[in-house]
């Protein structure tokens, strides 16, 4: 229904025999098919590099006289169409499971609503958690055959890319992002002019302009302000991620819900379910209720109707996580709608209204949970928590029967693990592994594979950690610039044979990125015991406006340059999904501590698990659903603490316990061949136990059979 709008654009020069790249660079399937990145790779690994994993620059700056080359060469030509072969046999593929189990849905797509989608690290449409999960969920839908459209933005500068000075203060760079090196397609009209969408503001209109993405067999479609008819105000829009002043705020969600709608119906779509990732896409409610009332229902009606096609998906355990407007600032951007809708002002308001303690707000949440019939949170605990905070929308019900349940969030297995790793476990469990990724037994062969062979994979993933942080250095050292202090924390003095412990997330502070040094000295013993090194890697961007969490970046990084932690605390700047992925993989232990219960699940601890890496982290989110007493390591218990300064202090105590007693020691146990028989038996227990479980595979059939197929009924 929807290819035929959008071209592939025709500015690569191939030789015919390969002329087929040009496509794979547009559909980004390839990212999570480590055979189809090296169809690109293998061209020139250092240009591949260079260019941060770009395939369509790769094949605009490599050059005429390389690509005669591989298109004359056997071994390259036999990877091209083995390539080629997967690529159709996906694409054409029609034993899906979603056709096979759920044929309801055929035709009746689920729209995908989202501020932020994390597809590639060469698309910077993504700041953190949310947007990976995302992307993540629309690789599934692909992989599980469902029919599902994406609907976010296209951001002229991204999210920014972190530098950190000398002095660990954050500096945020906002680059403009030339559309035309991204895997993202313009989309036309039948006249063959550029498809546009209009959304209503009291004073003027804003035309959007579409994009498509190409996600394996789902498609992707982003709303873009920056057309010629806007005004340069309108343009900068949907320039960047969460703007920090809220005018700009409304304005982008008003775009994303109701250009969004809008978007849809211009390509054609009328979709069965309408899925609200996180509160900021909530117009979208309401540009559905109006469509309604404008065929002549009324506003209530129209809400009645369209409600049992709503699911929200929240995923903020505060309220102030949650978008609140403040009513006068709603009276100024939607004046105009609530005529259209036929209701008066204060009626229009009684759909969101939120009593805080400075008043009344306009709120996201309150405004998706009422009018979605289908509501989630991302973890067990935070279903409890979201089930407390809301409670006050369902007073007639007991705190346990407010219809919020919960979907524990998952990983795409094939997109974060390691090329190395996948190969060992085809070896082992069948090549058909990836078909049965959510079933408990297949991963419960796991034991057959042997653990020097195991072993061999994961010291091989943490040289390349190694090997990739000193590359990095390098880069930035020759450019100029760089101050020693900086080489130093960046990691040039790794050990790729240390326990090495990963912290990499967002910067904020109920993160606690500081708790492992809340006793620096205790640390550095720790850390610097003869004959058992450990370090620990940092990254993380703080949002530019959180100045509490860029001074907690700088307290690390203060740390980081001391001479007395011997180059054994790091920090990395500018995490994103490529800095992610090498981390992930290449790290012994993910350690995560977020305070009690603020994490609602987070995921990267799932990534760090699928490639053998140990967690440790506080009972939150979705570690305290997966931990068993031995498949990774605890900091504090399972109960909830309300005092936060006694959280910290036993958490920290906790973490310092286990870390020299329990974790130490048992990395560096080995046999007489160097092999940690006790770690790796830990490795395996928890692969057996997270990879089924906390996948996308069994995430988004459960979102399938618990929220959407009911939606369709
Ligand atoms: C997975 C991922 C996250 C989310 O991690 P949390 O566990 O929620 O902290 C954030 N950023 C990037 C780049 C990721 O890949």
């Amino acid at each position: 229904m929807n290819n035929f709008r959008s071209r592939l654009p025709n500015h690569f020069d191939l030789p015919k025999r390969i002329h087929r790249l040009g496509e794979l660079a547009y559909n980004l399937w390839w990212t999570w098919q480590p055979e189809a990145a090296r169809v690109f790779g293998r061209l020139d690994y250092d240009l591949w590099e260079r260019l941060g994993h770009n395939p369509i620059r790769l094949l605009r700056e490599i050059g005429r006289p390389r690509l005669n080359q591989a298109a004359d060469d056997k071994d390259y030509l036999a990877l091209y169409d083995r390539v080629f072969e997967g690529f159709d046999a996906y694409m054409s593929e029609t034993e899906t499971w979603a056709l096979i189990t759920h044929p309801e849905l055929i035709n009746r797509p689920i729209a995908y609503f989202s501020m932020e989608f994390g597809l590639h690290e060469t698309l910077p449409i993504y700041s953190g958690g949310l947007g990976v999960l995302a992307g993540d969920h629309l690789k599934e839908a692909s992989d599980l055959g469902l029919p599902l459209v994406g609907v976010g933005f296209m951001y002229a500068q991204g999210f920014f890319t972190q530098r950190i000075s000398e002095d660990g203060w954050q500096d945020a760079l906002n680059n403009e992002l030339d559309f035309v090196d991204l895997p993202a397609l313009q989309v036309f009209a039948d006249d063959g002019n550029r498809m546009t969408v209009e959304v209503e503001f009291p004073d003027r209109n804003v035309s959007l302009a579409l994009w498509e993405i190409r996600v394996g067999r789902v498609p992707l479609y982003l709303l873009d302000s920056n057309v010629e008819s806007n005004s340069d105000f309108d343009k900068s829009l949907t320039a960047r991620l969460y703007w920090s002043d809220l005018d700009h705020r409304v304005m982008q969600e008003v775009l994303l819900g109701v250009g969004g709608v809008r978007m849809l119906r211009a390509l054609g779509y009328n979709p069965s379910v309408w899925h609200m990732n996180e509160g900021h896409a909530a117009f979208l409610t309401l540009e559905r209720a109006r469509e309604l009332v404008a065929s002549g229902r009324t506003f209530e009606q129209a809400l009645e109707k369209t409600r049992g096609q709503n699911i929200f998906t929240t995923h903020t355990p505060v309220p102030a996580g949650n978008d609140e407007f403040p009513l006068w600032l709603i009276d100024k951007y939607l004046a105009a709608l609530w005529p259209e809708l036929k209701v008066p002002r204060e009626k229009f308001f009684d759909i969101a209204r939120h009593h805080v303690p400075s008043g009344e707000t306009f709120s996201m949440g309150v405004l998706a949970l009422r009018n979605a019939q289908g509501r989630n949170a991302v973890s067990e605990l935070h279903g409890r928590v979201a089930r407390r905070m809301w409670h006050f929308l369902w007073p007639d019900r007991a705190e346990d029967d407010v219809p919020i349940t919960y979907v524990t969030n998952g990983v795409h297995t094939a997109n974060w693990m390691a090329r190395r790793l996948r190969i060992l476990i085809g070896l082992h469990l069948g090549e058909d592994w990836m078909d049965h990724l959510d079933d408990p037994d297949l991963w419960s062969r796991l034991d057959k594979i042997p653990d020097p062979a195991l072993w061999e994979v994961r010291m091989h993933l943490k040289r390349k950690l190694a090997f990739y942080m000193r590359e990095r250095v390098r880069d930035r050292w020759k450019a100029g610039g760089y101050h020693p202090v900086q080489v130093v924390s960046s990691g040039v003095m790794i050990n790729p044979y240390a326990l090495t412990i990963g912290f990499a997330r967002r910067f904020a502070t109920y993160k606690r990125a500081g708790l492992v040094l809340s006793d620096v000295d205790r640390l550095l013993n720790i850390i610097n015991r003869p004959n058992m090194p450990v370090q620990i890697i940092f990254a993380g961007k703080a949002h530019p406006a959180d100045e509490a969490g860029k001074q907690l970046i700088q307290q690390v990084y203060r740390q980081v340059k001391r001479a007395e932690t011997s180059g054994r605390l790091v920090f990395l700047e500018d995490y994103d999904m490529n800095l992610a992925r090498y981390l992930v993989q290449g790290v012994d232990v993910w350690m995560n501590t977020p305070r009690r219960p603020m994490e609602a699940s987070g995921t990267s601890g799932m990534k760090a698990a699928l490639n053998g890496a140990l967690n440790f982290s506080v009972l939150d989110g979705w570690w305290r659903e997966a931990f068993n007493g031995q498949n990774g390591w605890a900091i504090g218990d399972d109960k909830d603490i309300d005092s936060p300064e006694v959280q910290d202090g036993e958490d920290a105590g906790s973490l310092y316990d286990t870390l020299e007693n329990e974790i130490i020691p048992m990395y560096y146990d080995r046999d007489v061949k160097e092999i940690p028989h006790d770690w790796i038996a830990r490795i395996k227990d928890s692969m057996k136990t997270v990879i089924p479980q906390f996948g996308t595979r069994r995430m988004v059939k459960e979102y399938v059979e618990r929220l959407y197929v009911p939606a369709v009924k």
